[in-house]
Parts: structure tokens; C-alpha cells; sequence
């Protein structure tokens, strides 16, 4: 079992500090939410996480199983299990996504190719899972793809990479309600594994899901959900706490903290 632990976090982008004080623990198994109005610092903690080079952390520290993150870079965050999906996922022309995967692999496994042949068919069936259609697994990778493509394609190298920890940015964002239960299911399959547990040697996947619509929630059923306002998480609770942001909203954050 792995555990991430966010404590204290602080981050600056382009000079301004955004993230004021971030504390976190996600574990295997969990589904933890971040919610928050547009601007909160979301994106800023998902990128920081992952450790973006525009994203400076000024203080804090995160661990994954007592390893210090911040020391790494990212490539090594990934290999050691960390897995973001971006809000928005870069294009990479002329590199087909197989190649992206088959790397990735070879990384995560210090190095060994994966069988090619095997690697393809699980893409395959991954794909359908998903409801992707197999040519993206041959395509320049996101490139031509739709919002949603984007998105299904983010889940497929997350189904197959198999991490630990998935910070899974606005995941939901350009998804009709079919395309959501898919992506969503594919995920809750690899964090709450069901009676027959993991496969042997895998441990159940950790969430951590951004988003500021509680539509996601709806279908990947999180076990606790944040508030991220103006840098700080100023509530926690369960997943009642998402419905209650649904009528509420954020704004009266702003007011409390006024006083
Ligand atoms: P959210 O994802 O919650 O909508 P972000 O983390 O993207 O919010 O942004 C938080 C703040 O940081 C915003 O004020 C945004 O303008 C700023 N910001 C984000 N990324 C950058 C960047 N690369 N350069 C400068 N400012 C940024
Ligand atoms: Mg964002």
C-alpha cells in the first residue's frame, strides 16, 4: 500500500504565490476530490505535483511512500508511479502513441521493452473498454483528436501504465455523459479492484480527481472531497460536501474569509 503526503505545499507561478499552504494524504484505494471555482490553484497543484518547471514549490514537502517527490524530476516521479492527466493534454505530432506507451513501460520497469505485439492487443482491448476507437493507438499522439479523445486517450495510458498515485486534471471536461461513465469505470476498476482484490503484485490505484462540476463525482464515487479556494483547502468532508458545493456554490468562501 502507498500513501502521498502533501504537507504544507506552497507554489508560485510567474512570481505569485498561488498555492498557501496545501495538506494532503491520498492512499491506495482512495478517491479524493479537489474542487474549486476557476483560478483556485487546481491545475497549479496537479502541475506542482508532477513538477512542471513553470510551477516553483517555495515550501512544503510531498512524499510517495516517505520518498521526497520534490527532489526528483519528473520522469522519475512517473517511473516511481506518480501518473497526471493534464487539463490539457499536448499534441505530439509525428509520435504515435503506442511508442509514447512502450517507453513509458520501459521506464516504469527500469528499463525492459515491453512485447510490442502484447502491448498492442492490451491497447486494444483497453480501447474498446474505453470506447476509443483502435486508430488513435496508432496515431500521432492527441493529434486530430477531439476534447473528449483526448480525454479517453488520457485514461487509456493510465490504464496501462498502471500507477500508483492518478492526478486526474478536469478529466470530465469535454466528455458527454456516456463517454464519463466509461472513463470513470475504467479508473474506479483500477482503484477499488472488487472482492477478488488486485492482480497479484499490483496494489488498488490512488485518485486524486480535480474538477469544479460534481458530474464526475457522480460517476467515480469519491471518498473525500476538498475545497481549494484562493490557494488553501478550506473545507474537507464527503462526498455530500460535492452535492452541497452543487447548490451553494463557492462564493460564500469568499464572504467567510472576509469577516
Ligand atoms: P484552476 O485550475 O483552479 O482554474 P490554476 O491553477 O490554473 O487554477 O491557476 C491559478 C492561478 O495561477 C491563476 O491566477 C492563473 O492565472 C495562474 N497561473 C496558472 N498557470 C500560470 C502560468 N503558467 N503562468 C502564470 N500564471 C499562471
Ligand atoms: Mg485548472
Amino acid at each position: 500500500m502507498s500513501t502521498l503526503t502533501v504537507t504544507g505545499l506552497t507554489v508560485a507561478v510567474g512570481g505569485a504565490e498561488i498555492l498557501r499552504g496545501i495538506d494532503l494524504e491520498v492512499r491506495s484505494g482512495e478517491v479524493h476530490a479537489v474542487m474549486g471555482p476557476n483560478g483556485a490553484g487546481k491545475s497549479t497543484l496537479g502541475n506542482a505535483l508532477m513538477g512542471h518547471p513553470d510551477f516553483a514549490v517555495t515550501g512544503g514537502s510531498v512524499t510517495l511512500d516517505g520518498t521526497d517527490l520534490l527532489a526528483l524530476p519528473t520522469w522519475e516521479r512517473a517511473a516511481r508511479g506518480l501518473f497526471l492527466a493534464p487539463q490539457y493534454p499536448v499534441e505530439l505530432p509525428g509520435v504515435r502513441a503506442l511508442e509514447v506507451l512502450a517507453e513509458a513501460i520501459a521506464a516504469r520497469r527500469g528499463g525492459t521493452e515491453p512485447d510490442r505485439v502484447a502491448l498492442g492487443d492490451r491497447l486494444a482491448a483497453e480501447a474498446t473498454e474505453i470506447g476509443l476507437a483502435e486508430e488513435f493507438i496508432a496515431r500521432s499522439l492527441n493529434v486530430d483528436a477531439s476534447g473528449g479523445e483526448k480525454k479517453r486517450l488520457e485514461t487509456l495510458q493510465l490504464a496501462v501504465l498502471e500507477p500508483v498515485i492518478a492526478i486526474l486534471d478536469e478529466l470530465d471536461s469535454g466528455l458527454d455523459v456516456d463517454a464519463l461513465r466509461d472513463v470513470a469505470r475504467r479508473i474506479e476498476r483500477a482503484a477499488r479492484p472488487g472482492p477478488a482484490g488486485p492482480p497479484p503484485g499490483r496494489q488498488p490505484l490512488g485518485v486524486l480527481a480535480i474538477t469544479h462540476y460534481s458530474r464526475l463525482l457522480d460517476e467515480l464515487h469519491p471518498d473525500r472531497v476538498h475545497v481549494l479556494y484562493e490557494g488553501r483547502i478550506v473545507e474537507s468532508g464527503g462526498p455530500e460536501l460535492a452535492e452541497e458545493l452543487e447548490r451553494t456554490g463557492y462564493q460564500h468562501y469568499g464572504v467567510d474569509f472576509a469577516r
